[in-house]
Order: structure tokens, then sequence, then C-alpha cells
């Protein structure tokens, strides 16, 4: 059965090209920007994708446009997948009517500095360089959440622009569940005999060329048509994707310690098959690919977790990782490796136990500041006290603490909780998989379930509707009962 069938859709998915020609430009000058670019070009690049995104607002707020997408949200009868791009578009629109378009420039204008006094403050160590920017950037995201209304915090409303119809008490509650089970678990782990702060292959240098080999070998099992894929390398690794036959992920190389490679390939990989295996039909519409970070999180976190840190992989490919690292290896000395736990100062290093704290804490404050109840200045110390609390360590430097995310410079609040959700929902999708029986090295399997369950509908459905339509809900105790289970095992509790 065709997806889109009804006339005022298929005029709109007709106009909406030109908007998506648009966005696609963009998003390859920006993967450009983070991979290949020369340096100097960072001004020229700067300029054209803000007049890009200029233009985009205008075409997207073109009257007979928006009269489309008007007289569509009154139609019966619609596919799920055309009441799917209905839902997509009305949350731009209302985006674009409620916040003037003077202050999406300023916006737009302040994060670009901001970014540049971060990367500043943090070289130099120092959060009172970032401290103004830091209160600017909050007074403009409360301004925001004016602007967009919400019912209950303002933080509602900026919770919402990254995953939509998610409130402060859903995240409240989510962690509620799961603060003091993970807080046990960590206190048993460190307690136990078992327990390392390092491991010795994270100090263990390794052969880059052989670790670019390895990451090629596995995305090439997991994906074998490398004509719709392509790896780079960037500062920080990320999945961007102009469509489903071109889909791009980046990863990074240390001198030290091969998992951090490895596993954020593995990460970016999960987020690219989720729009590698959207349906066809619904490519070049506003509901190509997932656009709720949430599920995309799942997706990374999936293969992150479940296949790149379980025994099958490690065992399948360890004759590849002594390669990287020039030594004899066991399977039991690699897993132990991958899945260690440890308190430590940054989030993007932190194991799957301690993760969820370093986003708790980020909670906190962002909606301590939204709602009124927390200062700018006080950040640093709120951090600390927080890290003592959660992880029982302090940073020495601000580079390690409050300066060490690149989120709120360049504007986002409300962004953080995605990821624990995501974590959480990842957790669940294995529950899933298990029950059906198909084992963790079970590549073709698991990506036929995904497909068929998440990947084909792209956006078509919020997260709730796609819960319901797997008969599911959201359940963060799986996470945290995998946990449990996992390292009680691992760590002999
Ligand atoms: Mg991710």
């Amino acid at each position: 059965m065709l997806s889109f069938k009804n006339s005022t859709i298929l005029k709109i998915l007709d106009y909406y090209k030109n908007i998506w020609a648009l966005s696609y430009v963009s998003a390859v000058s920006h993967w450009d920007l983070e991979t290949y670019m020369p340096k100097k070009g960072v001004v020229a690049r700067g300029e054209a994708l803000g007049r890009l995104s200029t233009i985009r607002q205008k075409m997207f707020l073109d009257k007979e446009f928006v009269g489309l997408i008007h007289m569509a949200s009154q139609e019966r009868g619609l596919s799920d997948e055309e009441s799917g791009v209905v839902r997509v578009l009305l949350k731009s629109l209302s985006f674009y009517e409620k916040i003037p378009e003077e202050f999406l420039e300023e916006f737009e204008n302040i994060t670009n500095t901001t970014t540049v006094i971060w990367r500043e403050a943090k070289e130099k160590d120092n959060f009172k360089i970032f401290e103004k920017s830091l209160s600017k950037i909050f007074d403009m995201n409360k301004q925001m959440a004016e602007y967009l209304g919400y019912k209950e915090s303002p933080y509602d409303a900026l919770l919402d622009l990254y995953e939509e119809d998610l409130t402060t008490k859903d995240v409240t509650n989510h962690f509620e569940l799961i603060r003091d089970p993970l807080k046990e678990l960590l206190g048993n782990i460190i307690k136990s005999r078992k327990y390392v702060e390092t491991h010795e292959l994270e100090n263990a240098k390794y052969d880059k060329q052989k670790m670019s080999e390895l990451n090629d070998k596995v995305l090439k099992t997991f994906w074998s048509d490398i004509d719709s894929f392509r790896m780079d390398i960037s500062s920080h690794p990320f999945t961007t994707s102009f469509g489903k036959n071109d889909t791009r992920i980046t990863t990074w190389y240390h001198d030290t310690n091969f998992a951090r490679s490895l596993l954020a390939t593995i990460h970016e990989f999960g987020h690219a098959l989720y729009d590698m295996q959207s349906k066809s039909e619904l490519e070049m519409t506003p509901i190509e690919g997932g656009n709720s970070l949430v599920i995309h999180e799942s997706q990374s976190r999936f293969w992150e977790n479940f296949v790149g840190r379980s025994s099958s992989f490690i065992k399948k490919f360890l004759p590849d990782m002594e390669k990287v690292v020039g030594k004899k290896l066991t399977a039991e000395d690699v897993s132990l490796y991958f899945n260690k736990v440890s308190p430590g100062l940054l989030r993007v290093e932190a194991d799957e136990v301690t993760y969820h704290f370093h986003i708790m804490l980020r909670f906190e404050i962002e909606k301590g500041i939204i709602e009124g109840k927390l200062k700018i200045k006080d950040i640093p110390e709120i951090w600390n006290s927080k890290m003592k609390e959660y992880l029982g360590i302090i940073p020495k430097k601000d580079s390690q603490g409050i300066l060490q995310d690149i989120h709120w410079s360049g504007g986002s609040v409300g962004y953080f909780p995605t990821y624990s959700l995501g974590t959480f929902l990842g957790a669940q999708w294995e529950e899933q998989i298990k029950k059906l029986k198909i084992k963790t090295d079970n590549y073709e399997d698991i990506k036929k379930y995904l497909q068929e369950n998440i990947h084909q509908f792209g956006s078509t459905y919020t997260l709730d509707d796609l819960l319901k339509k797997n008969k599911m809900k959201f359940d963060p105790t799986v996470n945290i009962k995998y946990l449990q289970d996992k390292y009680s095992k691992i760590y002999n509790l």
C-alpha cells in the first residue's frame, strides 16, 4: 500500500522537496566543516550556513505552504505516514510562528560566538571566561520557553524541542526510579575484590592504522552495502545522514585505549543504521530517518552496549584486537576492559553504570537554572557537590568539570536527558530481541528486527506511539535490571 496518496499531502511533499534540498546542502556543508574543511574556511562556512537556514525558514513560512499544512491537519482518513508528515511539519511551524525572527537570529549569533568563547575558556581552564556567555545562553533559553509556552515547568518547553512531549515530570520520575538502585550497585562494585580503577589496556598504546582496519572490518560485518555509507575522522564522533543511501559516520583515534575508538564506531553505526533502514518511500519527506533523539540514542546504545560489549563480539574480533595493541589477549580480559566500571570525571568516557549520574547532574542543574532556583555563578560549586554525592570525586579543573561539554555553548538546554532515556530504551530493545531468542552475534536477525519494528517507519510515530505499536511501555527499570545482572556476574557481587 502506498504511504502517501492524499492530494493535499502530495502537494505538501512536492513543495517540501525545496526545503529538503536546502537541508541537504546544509548537512553536507556541516559534515565537511567537521571533517575536511581547511580551518580558515570557517567564517565563510558559518555565514553560508546561517543564510541557508534563514532561506529555509522563509521557504517554510510561505503562505501557500502553511495553508496546505493547516488544511492537511483537518483532513480525515490519513495514513499513519501522512499523519506523521502533518505532525512533524506542525511542530516546526509552531516553533517558527511562536519565536520572533529577530530572536532566532540573535540566538544564532550568540551561540556562534559562545562556542568560540567556550573553547577558549576550556583551553585556559577558566570558567570565569565563560560565565557571562553561559548566563546569556540560559537567559535566552528561558525566554524561548516563554515564547513556546508550557503547562508546568518552563523546562518542559525546552525538553520538548529535543524530544516531542517529554516533560520535566517524566524525566524526574525516570531518574527517581534508577537513582538509588544505581547508587547501591556502584557502591557494591567499588567494594568488590575485582574492582580496579584502571584496566591496563586503557593505557596500552595502539596502532592507529590497524585500529582503522578493525573499524572497517567491523562495519563491513554489520553492513555490507559500502556504497551507501562511509566513515571519516572528526574531533568528536557523530552521524549525519543525507538520505538512506548516503549516511556518514565519524570516529576518533587516540594514542591509547582502543575501546574508545571501536565502541564509538559501533555507537555511530547504530545511529546510521536507523537512517539506512528507513523505508524508501520516506526519502526526501519530513519523516525520513529518525527525529526522536531518544529512539535514535536507543539504537546507538543498543549496538554499543549489547553488541559491542558482548563476549561473542569480543571473541569474534579478538585476533584483530591483538594486532591493534600488538600483543596476545584473552577474551575474558578484553571483556573486563570493555565492561569496566569506575567513577570518572568525563561524561563521554563514562561506563554504563556511572553514565546516568553524569546526566542526572546536568539535568538537575539545567532544570534549576531554567526554573530560576539556581544561579549561574553557583554552578561550579553545585557541580562539584553533585559529583561528590553521585560519584565520590571532584574535578580539579573546570575543563574536566563544568566546561567539558559543548552542548550549552551551542545553545542546547534540555538535550542531555535524551542520552539517558535513549540508553534506557536501548535495554528494552535488547529485552525484546532476547525474548525472540536472537543471539547477540546474529547481526542479520538483529537488523531485521530493528528494521521491522523501528527503522522502517522513520519519524512516522512519536516515541510513545512507536512503543504502543510494539506493545511496550517506556520503562527505565529494564536497564537497571540489566546492569544489576550483568555487573553482579562480572564483579562477583
Ligand atoms: Mg549518540
